[in-house]
């Protein structure tokens, strides 16, 4: 994707959603990285279930220390592979008092050197609690990142990589929260939503969906139920002139979006031919 689309495609995000934020819920650095910590293979939504009782009950590394690890794996047993969580947020959470007073570090490598916090989580905090331009590549970053020809790579760390050198200075702290949002409601993994994406004439993907109903021919262009479209009644040629009419829409959308991480979507579908 040449510069000039990468720019454009991050100036309508930001326009959708000028402050976009983790759907996490936390109070402070320490709860944010104790949240990241639990969401591995977990969704946001059941990590939230979760932390605020515990986050009521324990919302600092000392209190949570006092809780112990049976107290913190009874909080968190609705979330996957939460015993293994359990003890590595209380061994993160003996680091932070004895090592660092309580606070969480704000490097790499010492985030890194905490139990149970990878690469992933450390970009998280990094990037979220102390505004250093990282990136933390998951799975929907990662596929729209090669779908749309943004940042392509074979695995999370070329992509990383390649969105650092690729997303334009100005966009840099807040790609993360547009990518994975965009990520989730409209690019999503089986069926992505091309027919109301607002950066669909910006986007290299050559198998976008097509609107609920509409008749447009493109080779390997998939239906939203996910079938493949295969019915001819207009030529190649037109298919892209139909998604280019998105770029002027997508302003008039992305002038209505108010809600704080309200994903850009096109209402208008891609236009109907036959
Ligand atoms: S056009 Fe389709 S594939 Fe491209 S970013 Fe939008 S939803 Fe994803």
């Amino acid at each position: 994707m040449p510069l000039a689309a990468r720019a454009e495609m991050f100036r309508r995000l930001r326009e959708a959603n000028p402050h976009p934020q983790t759907e996490l819920e936390y109070g402070s650095t320490f709860q944010l990285l104790i949240a990241v910590m639990l969401s591995a293979q977990a969704t946001d939504r059941s990590v939230n279930l979760a932390t605020r009782g515990l986050f009521a009950r324990c919302p600092t590394p000392q209190a949570m220390l006092e809780l112990g690890e049976e107290g913190v794996a009874e909080a968190i047993k609705t979330i996957g592979l939460y015993r293994t969580k359990a003890r590595n947020v209380i061994a993160t959470c003996r680091i932070l008092v004895e090592q660092y007073g309580g606070e969480v570090p704000d490097t790499r490598e010492a985030l890194e050197s905490l139990p149970g916090v990878g690469r992933k989580t450390a970009n998280v905090v990094l990037n979220t609690a102390f505004r250093q331009p990282a990136m933390a590549v998951d799975t929907h970053i990662f596929r729209v990142a090669n779908r749309t020809g943004l940042a392509p790579g074979k695995d999370v760390r070329a992509v990383e990589e390649a969105l650092l050198k690729r997303v334009p200075k100005e966009y840099l702290l807040d790609a993360h929260h547009w990518l994975i949002l965009h990520g989730r409601y409209v690019c999503v993994a089986r069926t992505p939503r091309c027919y109301e994406c607002g950066i669909a004439d910006l986007c290299e993907y050559p198998d976008k969906t097509l609107a609920p109903g509409s008749t447009v021919s493109r080779s390997a262009t998939r239906r939203h139920d996910g079938s493949k479209a295969t019915q001819s009644v207009a030529g190649k040629e037109d298919a892209p002139a139909a998604f280019h009419d998105q770029a002027q829409a997508c302003s008039d959308a992305t002038r209505t979006a108010t809600s704080a991480n309200r994903p850009l979507r096109r209402r208008a579908a891609v236009r109907k031919q036959g």
